[in-house]
C-alpha cells in the first residue's frame, strides 16, 4: 500500500513516520502527478489558508477533488479537515476548499485563551478490532470545530459532547493531530492498514 501525504506545508513529516511505522510506503505529494499511483491520501494540519495557496499554485485542486471523490481512503487532520469540509466558517474569502465531506467546520473555534491543549478523546467502537476502548490522546492546536454534520456522517471520536473525529464514506476527519502521538489507531482506521 502506498499512502500519499500532501507535503506543501505543515505537519506532514510526522504523518509520514506514522504511516511507515504501520508498514506502508509513503509518497510526498507536491504536484498532481504524485497522486497518480497512491492508494490513500493524508491532508495534514498546518494553516489552511497557506495550504490553500499552495494547492492553487501547484495546480492540484481538481486532482485532489477527484481523488477524494474516488472513494479511496483519505485522512484529514486539523487544517486538512478544514480543507475537506463542504463548508468552512471563518475562512478567508480567497481560501479554496478541496471539499468532499458533508460537514461545516469553524476555524480556530476554541479561541485565543485555549488555543492549544491536550485532552482525552473517546473513540466510538466502530466494530473494527483495531480500536480498543481506551481514550485517544488528542493534541488540539488552534483547532477547528464541526458545527454541522451531514446525515451520512458518523462520529468516530468525542471530546465531551463535541464531535472531534468523524467519518463519511472513506474519509476520516479529525480536528486534532493524531500524528503527534504514538497512538496509530486513527491512521490505521482511516487508511485501512
Ligand atoms: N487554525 C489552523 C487553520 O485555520 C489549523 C490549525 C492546525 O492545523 N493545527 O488552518
Amino acid at each position: 500500500m502506498k499512502v500519499g501525504v500532501l507535503a506543501l506545508q505543515g505537519a506532514f513529516a510526522a504523518h509520514v513516520s506514522v504511516v511507515e511505522r504501520l508498514g506502508a510506503r509513503t509518497v510526498e505529494v507536491r504536484r498532481p502527478e504524485h497522486l497518480a499511483d497512491v492508494d490513500a491520501l493524508i491532508i495534514p494540519g498546518g494553516e489552511s489558508t497557506t495550504l490553500s495557496m499552495g494547492i492553487e499554485r501547484s495546480g492540484m485542486i481538481e486532482t485532489l477533488r477527484s481523488f477524494v471523490a474516488s472513494g479511496a481512503p483519505v485522512l484529514g487532520t486539523c487544517a486538512g479537515a478544514i480543507l475537506l469540509a463542504q463548508e468552512c466558517l471563518d475562512g478567508r474569502d480567497d481560501q479554496i476548499q478541496i471539499t468532499g465531506v458533508d460537514v461545516a467546520i469553524r476555524r480556530n473555534a476554541f479561541g485565543r485563551q485555549v488555543d492549544s491543549f491536550e485532552a482525552d478523546v473517546t473513540l466510538v467502537d466502530t466494530g473494527a478490532s483495531s480500536i480498543p476502548p481506551v481514550p485517544f490522546p488528542g493534541v488540539f492546536i488552534r483547532a477547528p470545530a464541526f458545527e454541522r454534520l451531514g446525515e451520512s456522517v458518523e462520529v468516530v471520536g468525542w471530546l465531551g459532547s463535541e464531535a472531534v473525529a468523524i467519518a463519511e464514506g472513506s474519509v476520516v476527519l479529525t480536528t486534532f493531530h493524531p500524528e503527534l502521538t504514538t497512538d496509530t489507531r486513527l491512521h490505521a482506521l482511516a487508511l485501512g492498514i
